[in-house]
């Protein structure tokens, strides 16, 4: 299966991915998580996007674009892949339309998960991510078994330096004005599917898998 997931910073987004991932045998893309792996690895890419990260504000578009092309063009994409915050601007889908016609692939799904504003910040601050595997845990809503270490494979967790009040309330405003129009785009292209994220993690996963089956 070729899909999208959407949503608000901490819709739930790649706890749904790194579950849905495993259940369709597919590859997950996650550009943040991308993004990340450069930071850590010093790339020239790696510096220029943190300078946007560390704000709150969106990479520009055609890093994003040729990045995400590179991706797509890897062997383990031909088995279905699960993009994940990308597209987030109305560029970007143009970018990734075109990109996907030129490679002979339709989309299945477009994921829309869906959270009221007033929930995500406590998502967000309370967020904890797993150093060895990325792993997205919640200090409250999804407490790892030992406090600060991964249950599946036992890294450190630790907070990411965008999930701090004043930045992610940042990264709200841009999803509202860039990312959210998106919704439009895509509901014309009829595989959109808006999925109810105020619920239990595993409910919010028995629903997507229910409607990607229909
Ligand atoms: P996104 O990738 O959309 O930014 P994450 O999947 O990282 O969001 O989730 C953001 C935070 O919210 C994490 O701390 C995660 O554990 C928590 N979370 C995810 N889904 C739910 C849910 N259904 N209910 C409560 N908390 C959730
Ligand atoms: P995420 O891990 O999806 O929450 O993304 C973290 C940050 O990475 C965002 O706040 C942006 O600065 C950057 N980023 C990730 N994906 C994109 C994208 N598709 N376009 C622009 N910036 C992005």
């Amino acid at each position: 299966m070729k899909l999208i997931i959407m949503g608000p910073p901490g819709a739930g987004k790649g706890t749904q991915a790194e579950r849905l991932v495993k259940e369709l045998n597919i590859t997950h893309i996650s550009t943040g998580d991308m993004f990340r792996a450069a930071i850590k690895e010093g790339t020239e890419m790696g510096k220029k996007a943190k300078e946007y990260m560390d704000k709150g504000q969106l990479v520009p578009d055609e890093v994003v674009v040729g990045m995400v092309k590179d991706r797509l063009l890897q062997p383990d994409c031909e088995k279905g892949f699960l993009l994940d915050g990308f597209p987030r601007t109305a560029a970007q889908a143009d970018a990734l339309s075109k990109t996907l016609n030129e490679m002979g692939i339709e989309l299945d799904g477009v994921i829309n998960i869906e959270v009221p504003r007033e929930k995500l910040m406590a998502r967000l601050t309370g967020r904890r991510v797993c150093k060895s595997c990325g792993g997205s845990y919640h200090v409250i809503f999804n407490a790892p078994k030992r406090s600060g270490i991964c249950d599946s494979c036992s890294g450190e967790l630790y907070q990411r330096s965008d999930d701090n009040e004043e930045t992610v309330s940042n990264r709200l405003d841009v999803y509202e004005a860039q990312t959210q129009p998106l919704i439009e785009y895509y509901s014309e292209l009829g595989v959109f599917l808006n999925i109810n994220g105020d619920q239990n993690i595993d409910i919010v996963l028995k629903d997507v898998l229910e409607v990607l089956k229909q």
